[in-house]
């Protein structure tokens, strides 16, 4: 049986660890403690790490994991720097884990202008995706490197996955995500309905993640940039209508980047 597990790391981070009770891999290691801590106490051999893009609070817990599992496989972004990196990736390269998992890779340039997601269709847990900083729940990542028009690019691929898929990202943002998007659509129940689920899990200290694709196409206003409701709310607050997707996404960015 397999188990997907999100690892706290530093404030609001998680690395996401896929596990069988034996074998292990995980994605964006940051920190090694909260990793070494969480393998020893079940016993787990580290098989393979998944990096998304280079950031910091991404990558610093490689080296320290490889001195503890010499010679494992590291797969990240082929067009940014990786320490450790073993398999440099592009857009539709397949990577294969244990259990006959295997996963694909997405390019979503945006946050930064190398950053991959991780997805696989068919695992028994059903369809997973790893996507780093550029989808979170009811949010994006920030455009540190990449334009609007290839974040909302990558972020429209994302929604295009099946509903069901399970969306692993790296930050506990959510809380946060939702006040904003309530701001951006007041009237969106299932917004609502999130928010209350979320204060419920937070309440105990639950993660608020996975989420799924389904979801977020409901309440993440990053992905509703054509909804007329979003489109009213950008006219209101934001000195008019986008002339199309790109500068109504960029306007949405924008205001999210000042938004308290
Ligand atoms: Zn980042
Ligand atoms: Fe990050």
């Amino acid at each position: 049986m397999l188990t997907l597990h999100p690892i706290p790391a530093f404030t609001d981070n998680y690395i996401w660890c896929i596990h069988d009770n034996q074998s292990a891999y995980v994605v964006d290691p940051g920190q090694a403690e909260p990793v070494l801590d969480y393998l020893q106490d079940r016993s787990l051999t580290l098989k393979g790490i998944l990096i998304t893009h280079h950031h910091w609070d991404h990558v610093s817990g490689i080296e320290p994991l490889l001195q503890a599992f010499s010679g494992i496989p590291v797969w990240g972004p082929a067009n940014e720097t990786i320490p450790g990196r073993t398999h440099g990736l592009h857009q539709g390269d397949a990577l294969s884990l244990n259990w006959g998992l295997e996963f694909r890779v997405l390019e979503v340039p945006g946050h930064t202008s190398g950053h991959i997601a991780f997805y696989s269709e068919h695992t028994p847990l059903g369809p997973l995706l790893f996507c780093g900083d550029t989808l979170f729940s009811s949010g994006c990542g920030r455009l540190f490197e990449g334009t609007p028009e290839q974040m909302h690019h990558s972020l429209q691929a994302l929604a295009a996955l099946p509903g069901t898929t399970q969306v692993c990202c790296t930050h506990e943002y959510t809380t946060a995500n939702l006040a904003f998007a309530k701001a951006v659509e007041p009237g969106n129940q299932a917004i609502q309905e999130r928010a209350e689920t979320v204060a419920r899990l937070r309440a105990q200290n639950l993660p608020s993640l996975p989420s799924t694709i389904q979801l977020e196409r409901q309440v993440n206003p990053f992905l509703r940039v054509k909804e007329p409701a979003v489109l009213e709310s950008l006219r209101q607050n934001c000195g008019g209508l986008p002339a199309n997707e790109v500068e109504s996404f960029a306007t949405l960015r924008q205001w999210k980047d000042n938004f308290q």
